[in-house]
């Protein structure tokens, strides 16, 4: 083979013929260094080896020995090749039984010695191994005598093929460097690269491994704190427009609503005012379940904007939403002056002109800063429009500013008259992230946590139905549909699949039409053209769709308040948060609502998860269950949400997390544009590109 460089192509190496490439491909590795950065996801320990006479059955062990007999033969009955072995040591002999690997008859011969690593039975065959992993004895063990990882794969590719190629590249390791040097290193408490890449994968025991694994999270950790503490400083360094608190205006907006706010509304809304009144631009959360009443915290931020003489935009994710917000400002803000205006792909309207206007008004009247107020989906207001003086951007619905978005509005702002100054930026979410977790990953953002609903509502009533019980769930929403209501129907899945009981949105649909033959029925999912869904969310707004069966697409933060039965099926599938979530479609209009949790699992804790659903209305708590029950790995759903993937790290890491937000601070402090530390900020230039290719 050719010399091995960290960016030799996989296609290089030994054994990667053109479809183990594609296979390795796609689980992201291309060069050889990539194979290093290929994690193992668990490991299982045959470090332990035992002799042959000292084997008890159900136990995981390695046993050296010599190789006496190995014969193939068939199983006519079962289908099966079958190689039988005996491997025997100093002190006795066992058998060895492996399915369908016909060639190891020929690979090992009486005599070879070898190693073997796996789980010990015993039935009528007596005490063996069944399908152990082996290898001829070395000095260097690669599939047995140790922690053996295990590896995300993908089908055709083996573990034993993974473990191969990694042991081939592991000589790299070495070679690759540290970017942190042995001063930072120590201050940090971490040990160095080439030390956790190699353990990673050859761990010579479990507290070498730990301290691989703490260095490998540090690692993926490290660069979001330096990059989230130069955005704060650039922040703070920017000017944004001083918009002061209108007293006696928000007073009187305040008290002429239907209503009067919470104290989580007051506390945001006074947090939001107090960043607006700062001359550098606001950079603020704001978390809050679904249905706890975001959009009026944002109208009030948007009446002190308006009063300074300012403009505001808010982003919505989808057409729907973003007209949604427009009838829903234009009213909060009818007896005010403020001037709304609508711009999406399809819908272009200004709230002081009846009738539709054309596009070009909308966007004139924004130039010129007639406008007040714009609000449209994020493309659009990513392209054409400029404004005349924008002071506050606001994005629903989202984890966090996309960067690119925060730049586009930036640049927005400079365009217009006051061109040195930046916009306050706002956004809003629904999914419940515990503020520790929020701000140990983004120290650039401010979090303002609304966790209290209005009061009078309605809890939802919320319903575990089992098999037997599906019948009376149908029967209720007939009667929820003749009586007017409309009924959402979530599926885990778009098409049908060979996953037993795992209910998929086409069938169902196709299902329901039949069992509701006088109703009418709808589909929506992820596949379907965006003006396919358009239509089919305002057929069911119009009420002329009265049952609608869709996955997890279904819009965040539309607003149905006659819609009154949530049904879920295959509920054991999503995570409480997210069933939560769903759940506050319903229940948002003057009729008790239900929510129905359907599932075909019968499998441990699925029942108390769901329990734990019908018991409480609260996100958070849901969330907190959520990690107890499930550990961070599925947390939250976020895998959607735009938080950053990670591969080894876990947003429960908060010792390591600390860490990493320690040494950046300290790095930053003295060297805030990394200037003298070039290593790290080459790093750093690889990350931006990959946050930016996301
Ligand atoms: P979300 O936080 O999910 O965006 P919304 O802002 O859409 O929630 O509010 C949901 C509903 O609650 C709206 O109809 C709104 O008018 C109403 N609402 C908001 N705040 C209050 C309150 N303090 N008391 C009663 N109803 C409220
Ligand atoms: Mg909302």
């Amino acid at each position: 083979m050719k010399q091995l460089f960290p960016d030799t192509p996989i296609t290089d190496l030994q054994t990667v013929r053109p479809s183990i490439a594609q296979r390795l491909h796609k689980l992201g590795i291309r060069l050889a260094k990539d194979l290093l950065y290929h994690w193992p996801t668990r490991y299982e320990d045959f470090s332990k080896i035992t002799t042959i006479s000292r084997l008890s059955p159900n136990t995981r062990v390695t046993v050296k020995g010599k190789i006496d007999a190995i014969q193939n033969r068939r199983s006519w009955k079962r289908r099966l090749n079958i190689t039988e072995a005996i491997l025997s040591d100093d002190t006795g002999s066992v058998k060895i039984i492996w399915f369908n690997q016909a060639y190891l008859a020929k690979t090992f011969s009486p005599g070879d010695k070898i190693i073997i690593a796996g789980k010990i039975e015993l039935d009528q065959y007596g005490l063996h191994f069944t399908n152990p992993l082996y290898e001829k004895l070395s000095r260097q063990p690669v599939h047995t005598s140790r922690l053996i990882p295990i590896y995300p794969s993908t089908a055709g590719l083996t573990q034993r093929h993974i473990r191969y190629l990694i042991q081939l590249v592991r000589p790299l390791a070495g070679r690759l460097g540290d970017y942190l040097s042995p001063g930072l290193r120590q201050q940090a408490g971490v040990f160095d690269l080439p030390f956790a890449l190699e353990e990673i994968h050859f761990p010579q025991n479990a507290q070498r491994l730990k301290n691989a694994q703490e260095r490998l999270k540090f690692e993926e950790l490290f660069p979001i704190q330096v990059y989230t503490l130069q955005n704060r400083r650039q922040q703070q360094l920017a000017a944004a427009p001083t918009i002061p608190f209108a007293e006696a205006t928000t007073k009187k907006f305040v008290s002429s609503l239907p209503y009067t706010l919470t104290d989580a509304q007051r506390k945001a809304a006074w947090e939001i005012v107090h960043d607006l009144g700062k001359a550098h631009p606001m950079n603020r959360l704001v978390e809050g379940d679904v249905g706890s009443g975001k959009t009026v915290v944002v109208s009030l931020a948007v009446l002190n904007t308006a009063e300074s003489g300012y403009q505001s935009v808010i982003m919505a994710p989808t057409e729907l939403l973003a007209e949604q917000h427009f009838h829903t400002f234009t009213k909060l803000f009818q007896s005010n002056k403020i001037k709304v205006g609508l711009l999406t792909r399809n819908y272009k309207r200004l709230s002081y002109q009846t009738g539709n206007t054309v596009k070009k008004k909308v966007l004139e009247e924004t130039k010129t800063g007639k406008v007040d107020l714009l609000i449209g989906t994020h493309a659009l207001i990513q392209e054409a429009v400029s404004f005349h003086n924008l002071g506050l951007a606001v994005v629903d619905e989202q984890h966090r500013f996309g960067v690119e978005h925060r730049k586009l509005l930036t640049a927005k702002a400079r365009a217009s008259q006051d061109k040195a100054l930046e916009p306050h930026f706002l956004s809003l979410t629904a999914t419940p992230i515990p503020r520790t977790l929020a701000l140990g990953l983004y120290g650039d953002l401010d979090i303002s946590i609304i966790d209290e609903m209005p009061k009078g509502r309605q809890p939802i009533k919320t319903k575990i139905v089992d098999a037997p019980q599906r019948k009376d769930a149908y029967l209720f929403c007939a009667k929820q549909m003749k009586a007017g209501r409309q009924i959402f129907v979530i599926c885990p899945l778009i098409d049908p699949s060979d996953k037993l009981g795992v209910r998929s949105v086409k069938e169902e649909h196709a299902k329901l039409q039949k069992v509701f033959k006088s109703f009418k029925v709808g589909l929506l999912h992820g596949r379907q053209s965006s003006a396919e869904r358009e239509r089919t969310m305002r057929a069911f707004l119009s009420k002329a769709v009265q049952m609608l069966v869709s996955t997890s697409v279904i819009e965040v933060g539309i607003d149905v308040p006659n819609a009154t039965v949530m049904m879920i099926e295959g509920a054991d599938r999503f995570g409480l948060a997210q069933l939560h979530q769903f759940r506050g479609r319903v229940g948002r209009g003057q009729y008790q609502s239900y929510c129905f949790l359907l599932t075909d699992s019968e499998g441990d804790g699925v029942r108390q998860r769901l329990q734990a659903v019908a018991a409480s209305q609260n996100g958070f708590e849901l969330a907190e269950k959520d990690l107890e029950m499930r550990g961070p790995g599925e947390l939250y759903g976020l895998r959607q949400s735009g938080f950053p993937q990670f591969k080894i790290a876990k947003l429960t890491d908060l010792p390591v997390i600390k860490k990493a937000q320690t040494l950046a601070k300290s790095v930053l402090a003295s060297d805030p544009d990394l200037a003298l530390h070039p290593k790290i900020n080459e790093r750093m230039r690889q990350f931006r590109d990959a946050i930016h290719w996301e």
